[in-house]
């Protein structure tokens, strides 16, 4: 059911020469272009090539290390022009310049390329720092080998302008650290593990520090704080496929702690959740509501084993649109309107602006950090997979309203959805969703005019790029649109349901 991890490899390179006590690292930017994980810092690294295995490694007598190696070696190179092999030293810049170009031209292959300029990988120079694996709420996951390597003397790592990285520096681990810390920077939990670990220096245990997190051997992170002060904790739950979890963020000061949408109905996964709360209480916090983004039982499937697990401490509290159809299943406290301010004790600083976004619920709410601009999106954009505009609990025409006032919102930085990882590329994704919409209501709108009458002719027409499996729910995705193509006067129904344009093409 879960997508299988593949495999990838990743270096954190070491400038020459670095200070032992504060050494600087090699940290590019993902495009924003990047559907996954774009905007995000991470190290140059990349899935396994088929060509890799071929690569003899040197010191090295396990096929799967040598075949990471060879990954990461190529990688390197691809990315940020290092070239870490042996024999390497006496080429000049101007013939390694031209080596990659033969690489990347795909004149030759990567094991053509060493072989034939006499070069060789050896695994001295590659110290293995951990295996980490995207936890199972992304549709992409990998399963990286990430390699300590030194950066050869006489080598400037450098990224090219166009290609999945928007640029690279050399920087302090422990400023980079710090850029995270004052959320200026994006990073998945094993980049900040690295930064965290070199800001230490690079002392005889560095290894062992790097590997003394079980997440570094492949035991998928729980706790994920893409910001710091926000903890996205995915919790495996019935919902939509690609997804296979719903994103419970856990939002946390000096002092207390807000709780949003706890969606698992299912004993393991409420019990995970409840640890992970129970160990932000001990540290002092108390819980100071649960927030509900909107009716859907993906959700809310765990709100009531929280106050089981808590007692009446915990308080929940949503719109009134949310709690109305939700009576007989969860009691709720309080109701947010629009444009509430939730202001949280102790430090930093976290105020929510709550901002009623309707279109794929009634109800629905977004909350908004603006000073550091944190967007929770709920399911009105997520990180996978599309969102079900599903009427009459969806509407399209308050779903654009909603998201173009997403899009106007000062500062946006990133957007934290129901499922799949964060948004490191709000404007882009934002943009993406809103053209995406009204492309779809174009193609509906011409298809109605050229004599299409029914809703299922609409489908197989115009959603030619989704599987038939789903056209049930592209049939209710049409309904949407239609509604508000009829709310805006430009198609009507006759009276026995067939669709026509107001406005027909002139011939
Ligand atoms: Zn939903």
């Amino acid at each position: 059911m879960f997508p299988i991890p593949k495999d990838a490899a990743a270096v954190i390179l070491l400038r020459h020469n670095t200070d032992p006590q504060d050494p600087e690292v090699f940290l590019v930017k993902r495009s924003e272009k990047l559907t996954f994980l774009g905007g995000f810092h991470a190290f140059p690294g990349g899935q396994f090539d088929p060509t890799d295995a071929t690569v003899p490694v040197q010191n090295c007598n396990d096929a799967e290390t040598a075949t990471a190696i060879s990954c990461a070696a190529r990688e390197l190179f691809e990315e940020t022009e290092v070239l870490v092999a042996r024999g390497g030293e006496a080429l000049t810049k101007g013939q390694r310049a031209s080596l990659l170009d033969d690489l990347q031209s795909e004149r030759m292959s990567w094991p053509a390329l060493l072989k034939h300029y006499d070069l060789h990988l050896d695994a001295s120079d590659f110290t293995f720092a951990g295996r980490w694996v995207t936890p199972p709420f992304s549709a992409r996951r990998f399963d990286t080998w990430f390699f300590l390597v030194n950066c050869p003397a006489k080598q400037q790592a450098q990224v090219g302008s166009e290609g999945e990285l928007e640029n690279g520096e050399w920087i302090a681990a422990s400023r980079a650290f710090a850029r995270w810390e004052h959320s200026e920077i994006l990073a998945v939990p094993p980049v900040l593990h690295a930064l965290k670990v070199l800001s230490a220096g690079l002392s005889a245990d560095l290894v062992q520090r790097f590997l003394s997190l079980p997440n570094a051997h492949r035991e998928p992170v729980r706790r994920i704080e893409f910001r710091p002060n926000y903890i996205c904790f995915p919790v495996r739950t019935p919902t939509k496929p690609p997804a296979t979890h719903t994103n419970c963020y856990l939002i946390y000061t000096s002092r207390e702690l807000l709780i949003v949408d706890p969606g698992s109905p299912y004993e393991d996964e409420q019990q995970a959740l409840a640890e992970c709360i129970d160990d932000l209480i001990a540290e002092g916090r108390s819980p100071r509501e649960v927030i509900l983004t909107h009716m859907h039982p993906d959700h809310i499937g765990g709100v009531n084993a929280l106050r089981k697990h808590f007692g009446e401490q915990v308080t929940v509290a949503t719109h009134r649109l949310t709690a109305e159809p939700l009576t007989d299943v969860i009691r709720v406290d309080r109701l947010i309107e629009d444009d509430e301010v939730i202001k949280l004790k102790g430090w930093p600083e976290i105020s929510l602006r709550a901002m009623h976004t309707p279109g794929h619920a009634r109800g629905h709410l977004c909350f908004y950090e603006e000073r550091t601009g944190t967007l929770i999106s709920g399911d009105n954009i997520v990180g996978l997979g599309s969102v079900l505009i599903d009427p009459p609990e969806g509407n399209m025409r308050d779903y654009l309203d909603s998201l173009e006032r997403m899009r106007a919102l000062p500062n946006l930085s990133v957007i934290f959805g129901g499922h799949g990882p964060a948004i490191g590329n709000p404007d882009a994704k934002l943009g993406e969703y809103i053209s995406h919409r009204l492309e779809r209501e174009q193609n509906i709108l011409q298809a109605v005019r050229e004599g299409v009458t029914t809703p299922g002719g609409i489908v197989a027409r115009v959603y030619t790029d989704v599987s038939p499996k789903a056209h049930a729910m592209a049939e209710r995705a049409v309904l949407a649109h239609l509604e508000k193509l009829e709310a805006e006067g430009l198609i009507s129904q006759s009276l026995d349901g067939a669709l026509r344009s107001n406005n027909p093409t002139p011939p």
